[in-house]
């Protein structure tokens, strides 16, 4: 009997194996079929910025100034892989959702998960890849394995630059310059709650943040950018800057004043983002779409009142 056990075991734990490598093999297909136009705005979805600065700072402290190893297990990579493999990575940065690891030889790594990829860290020695590991970065304590990503390919130095200079000004880094976010959104009739998603216009906010931010700045996502002042813009931008500084910090997103990062459920730890009842006025929330995602606003806390030029 306990033989039998075992061998149900085994068989249950190949099936897993086989199913995940399957499924990540179909999001490898799901993404070179997902056309440019709707990749683009894969950059305003999941995951939110936070989670890839995160990554970076937790990647630097394991694998900087390290020579790394850096593998495709799944196959799809190898050649990217060759590239920067036995080189050091001086250190890992995020602009946005995109995940750059620079090289000693002036090239780097690029990753963005769009909406299926993963990452995981593990400590070393090195356990068999689970599913279609896509590439595997080895260091001398731990190794990075990711998953699925939509993007994931080698950058010359110049194609580094091509691509930061596409990317709007990011919330979360020090260098960023919110005048170039707010020249755009001046100039843009479509509405703030889609220009501050758009990573082209700033980096960084993600769907949840998004609703979160124009409520606590009682703004209607509807309003339109042109009609969004100075001073306004300098408040979304310094309550962007500051929630995600606290999502990086717990690795959560904690919107509400005060709340606790230790709550798994994030419905605790949010203001309207998937609610009924508004916290400020107990009035309901109006659940609707800006470019195909869910946004929540509270009509009164938030009135699209802006002022006809
Ligand atoms: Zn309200």
């Amino acid at each position: 009997m306990r033989h039998l056990n075992f061998n149900n075991k085994s068989k249950r734990k190949v099936y897993a194996c086989l199913i995940r490598y399957l499924l990540d093999e179909a999001i490898d297909k799901l993404n070179t079929l997902v056309p440019p136009a709707v990749r683009q705005s894969q950059e305003s979805q999941l995951p939110e910025g936070h989670t890839i600065h995160r990554a970076a700072r937790d990647h630097n402290s394991l694998l900087a100034d390290q020579k790394l190893t850096v593998l495709s297990p799944q196959g799809r990579f190898t050649e990217g892989a060759s590239r920067v493999t036995g080189r050091i990575c001086i250190n890992i940065e995020a602009f946005g959702k995109h995940l750059i690891y620079h090289f000693d030889n002036g090239e780097a790594l690029h990753i963005h998960l769009g909406l299926f990829g993963k990452i995981r860290k593990q400590r070393l020695p090195a356990a068999e890849p689970r599913g279609a590991v896509r590439v595997r970065l080895v260091g001398n304590t731990h190794l990075i394995d990711i998953n699925g990503p939509n993007i994931c390919e080698i950058l010359a130095e110049h194609e580094f630059m091509d691509l930061i200079n596409r990317i709007g000004p990011d919330v979360l880094r020090s260098d960023a310059n919110p005048t170039l976010a707010f020249e755009k959104i001046k100039k843009s009739k479509a509405p703030i709650g889609r220009l501050i998603m758009d990573q082209a216009v700033m980096a960084g906010i993600g769907n949840i943040y998004r609703s979160e931010i124009l409520w606590r700045q009682a703004l209607h996502p509807e309003t339109p950018g042109n009609r969004i002042d100075q001073q306004t813009f300098n408040r979304i931008w310094e309550d962007a800057r500051a929630l995600l500084t606290i999502g990086v910090k717990h690795n959560a997103i904690i919107t509400v004043d005060g709340a606790r990062a230790s709550s798994r459920r994030y419905r605790e730890r949010v203001n309207i983002f998937a609610k009924e009842v508004c916290p400020r006025c107990k009035g309901k929330v109006r659940r609707f779409e800006i470019s195909g995602r869910r946004a929540f606003v509270c009509e009164v806390c938030q009135p699209l009142n802006y002022r006809v030029k």
